[in-house]
């Protein structure tokens, strides 16, 4: 696909954030450089459009910044995942390893119904844990997982083992 280059292109590379050795992928220069932004998310929509999907799943934060743009455009819903105490309502949570220590995501109880074809966005996968945590609180609410969809992974992705199986998709590698 041709504009994936031009999407890699668009994610800035800062060295040594949020800590020494880490080459932070930063979406933001994605986001301010519109065709790209557009294309990002129109191969999405294009993938999702007809495979039957009624949820599409963002994590926060930067899966916010994709996820519901995917959904208004192929009529699904969107639930937002969250990092713990931030959904008012009545959650169930799911905690999951970091590189030191754990983290935890929560999503409201009803929000999604028994059965229903949902997806999975993220802005990148690297270990696989995050997307791991999201699979998890929906099957534990019988919810489908058709896939897991990020404009960032790894290529040699250790995840892939963590994803209960799910077909992972992704455009473009870390520069
Ligand atoms: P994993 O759980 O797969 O190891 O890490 C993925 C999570 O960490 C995602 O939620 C992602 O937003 C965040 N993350 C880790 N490294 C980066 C990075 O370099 N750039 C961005 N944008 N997100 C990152």
């Amino acid at each position: 696909d041709p504009r994936l280059q031009a999407i890699s292109q668009a994610i800035r590379v800062i060295p040594h954030f949020p800590k020494q050795g880490i080459m932070f992928q930063d979406i933001t220069t994605l986001l301010l450089n519109h065709k790209a932004f557009k294309d990002t998310v129109d191969i999405f929509v294009d993938r999702y459009r007809d495979m039957g999907i009624s949820v599409v799943a963002g994590i926060e934060a930067r899966g916010f910044m994709f996820g519901p743009s995917i959904a208004l455009a192929i009529g699904a819903k969107f639930i937002p995942l969250r990092k713990p105490g931030k959904l008012p309502g009545e959650v169930i949570s799911q905690a999951y390893e970091l590189e030191y220590g754990t983290d935890c995501l929560e999503m409201h109880v009803g929000a999604v119904l028994p059965g229903e074809r949902t997806v999975v966005i993220d802005d990148l996968v690297a270990t696989g844990g995050t997307l791991s945590a999201a699979i998890n609180l929906l099957e534990r609410m019988e919810a489908e997982v058709v896939e897991c969809a990020c404009v960032i992974g790894l290529s040699d992705l250790k995840g892939k083992r963590k994803l209960h199986g799910k077909p992972l998709y992704i455009l473009v590698e870390p520069r």
